[in-house]
């Protein structure tokens, strides 16, 4: 009890460090794209993305402006448009934010590659083929995912002091519910990190150093948040292109988790008391053409060497089975027949007794 205690009250140190400031500070309205709210206000827009070398978009977005002075959350999802249960949580969480009883101010975009939900392209903007969680900061002058992502850096990303990326196992990843706690090796915003993550609620986590003097660890939204001083967190729920209640529950929940961790919200604190502390992971590619059926589901513990799937060619003649390449949890596993050269067919998380230091990484 006393370590609870304990633990809530260095929680509550660690995530007031950061922002406040803007909320206390600026009582005109919070402007975001064309969404103006005012004090005590929920206010819905779009952030209009000009079209230039190629089409234009719109991003949607909602500011929740708290009546009471505290930090600014910024909520997205729909990086990668198919990831359904992300974007539909976060048009639900919306509707169930009180400005009245809020302190600070939410901005919230529950769908940023619309192109990719529009036409069921997974992983990447259909537009330019770009992965709109890997052009980080973007460019005003480039494509469309280029310009989008500079509009997102400039109106959600910078003027926020916490960054809550979800995500929700795309149409081809039968995936395990999980948190990222990245970590860029600053002490007390890696701390700050693992406080929100462990609030959260999932009870798995993937712990991923990032090396913030890298331009390619910068180039997702936790690594360009982290290098400029915020603090990240980072889940993951759903599967499959599949929406279900469960999923999309753990999703606003932890989100609500971590608003009450950072005391925008009356809401006590629970962390998560054994959390599974997983590595980056170990993946296996497919090495052609062909098709991949999994023998194991996600979640599913392995030991390496371990058969979890088997491929064939297009004739249903069998070409090979596919192993475990470590021992550990399959974090998600291919949950479609499609297989190409170089395609995910799994990845297993190898398990972590406790979080190791920082440690740069070397790549
Ligand atoms: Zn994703």
């Amino acid at each position: 009890m006393t370590a609870g205690l304990k633990w809530r009250a260095t929680l509550a140190l660690m995530v007031a460090v950061p922002g406040t400031v803007l909320a206390q500070v600026d009582r005109g309205p919070v402007t975001v794209g064309t969404a103006v709210a005012r004090r005590g206000e929920t206010a819905y827009g779009a952030i209009i993305v000009a079209p230039g070398v190629d089409s234009g978009t719109a991003i949607p977005v909602a500011v929740v402006y708290g009546t009471r002075p505290g930090p600014v959350l910024a909520v997205i999802a729909g990086s990668h448009g198919t990831e359904y249960t992300s974007t539909v949580a976060l048009t639900r969480l919306i509707a169930r934010l009180d400005p009245k009883t809020i302190a600070g101010t939410v901005i919230i975009a529950p769908l940023l590659n619309l192109a990719s939900f529009r036409q069921m392209t997974v992983h990447a903007n259909p537009v330019d083929g770009k992965g709109m969680n890997g052009q980080y900061p973007g460019d005003a002058s480039g494509t469309q995912t280029q310009r989008a992502l500079a509009a997102v850096a400039d109106q959600i990303i910078k003027p926020a002091d916490v960054i809550l990326d979800l995500h929700g196992g795309d149409l081809d990843e039968d995936l395990r519910p999980y948190a990222y706690w990245f970590r860029g090796g600053v002490a007390a915003q890696d701390s700050a990190g693992k406080a929100l993550a462990l609030a959260f609620g999932l009870d798995h986590i993937i712990i991923l150093d990032m090396d913030l003097t890298s331009p390619v660890s910068r180039r997702n939204v936790g690594g360009h948040a982290l290098a400029l001083g915020k603090t990240v967190v980072i889940a993951e729920a759903g599967r499959s292109g599949i929406v279900l209640s469960d999923d999309v529950a753990a999703l606003i929940d932890g989100t609500l988790n971590v608003m009450g961790a950072l005391r925008m919200l009356d809401r006590p604190v629970r962390l998560v008391e054994h959390p599974v502390w997983l590595d980056a992971g170990a993946r296996v590619a497919g090495d052609g053409d062909g098709m991949f059926y999994a023998t194991v589901g996600r979640g599913t513990f392995v030991t390496e060497g371990m058969p979890i799937g088997y491929t064939t060619d297009f004739l249903g003649r069998r070409t090979g089975e596919v192993r475990a390449p470590a021992s550990g949890v399959v974090t998600f596993i291919r949950g479609v027949p499609s297989m190409w050269k170089g395609a995910t067919l799994v990845n297993i998380g190898r398990v972590l007794p406790e979080p190791p230091p920082y440690a740069k990484p070397t790549r």
